[in-house]
């Protein structure tokens, strides 16, 4: 049972045999791009240390990545059972490892198997709850407090400390300008809880940037935790 990503380890076993010789576990490089705009998805993605940014792109054709997704999710899910195709550009921002299973093969599974069917329904809760929190957040907290919450969010999700991250993706997530990141950056490495590593930054202490970082992270955490506690079948279709 691959428990590394959180979706697939809600599958039953026998759910999970009945798949497992149609994935594969991808070892996914910085950069690559898994999901291209305007295409069919003809495979799901559930993440284990790979992190994945999502793209959002305007008529005029600008392009910017607004969100990241990693072992706690899945790339694909909702369209696989949709329109099929895709309506987000996703790029590896950290590489890593990530099961693709072909839509089909998920469409099969999802309707046959109850429990993916919740976890899913669950998942696009969190969703929503985490797209809300993302407006207070922008709306209320300071870059540094914002960015002390980014890092520790990608952290999360790589499951490393060590962040192959750039200036620059960190200024598309946050919505401002790469010098405003840079100042947020200076700020908490002078506190000592961030340095600049070889491939990006490094958290020196998580307990401390935990701190410096706006209250988001935790009320979103608390909200996941009581969504995915509750037991009782959400949906029988
Ligand atoms: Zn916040």
């Amino acid at each position: 049972m691959p428990t590394s990503n959180a979706i697939l380890a809600c599958l039953p076993p026998g759910a999970w045999a009945s798949v497992k010789d149609s994935c594969v576990l991808l070892d996914l490089a910085k950069d690559r791009i898994i999901q291209r705009l305007g295409e069919g998805v003809t495979y799901v993605h559930f993440p284990a240390t790979a992190v994945i940014a999502l793209g959002a792109e305007t008529v005029a054709g600008e392009t910017v990545n607004v969100t990241l997704l990693g072992r706690e999710g899945a790339l694909g899910v909702f369209e696989a059972c949709g329109s099929r195709h895709s309506y987000v550009q996703a790029t590896v921002q950290i590489g890593g490892s990530a099961w693709r299973m072909p839509a089909p093969v998920y469409r099969r599974l999802f309707g046959e198997c109850s429990e993916l069917r919740q976890a899913i329904h669950k998942y696009v809760e969190v969703l929503m709850v985490e797209a809300r929190q993302a407006v207070a957040c922008n709306a209320l907290h300071s870059v540094e407090n914002r960015l002390a919450r980014t890092l520790l969010e990608i952290s999360e999700k790589s499951q490393a400390l060590d962040l192959p991250i750039t200036q620059y993706a960190l200024s598309q997530l946050l919505g401002v300008q790469r010098t405003t990141v840079a100042a947020s950056i200076s700020g908490l490495q002078r506190q000592g809880l961030i340095r600049s590593g070889r491939r990006g930054l490094v958290i020196v202490k998580p307990k401390g940037l935990e701190a410096a970082a706006c209250a988001c992270r935790e009320t979103v955490a608390f909200t996941r935790k009581d969504i995915q506690s509750r037991t009782e079948e959400t949906c029988d279709a």
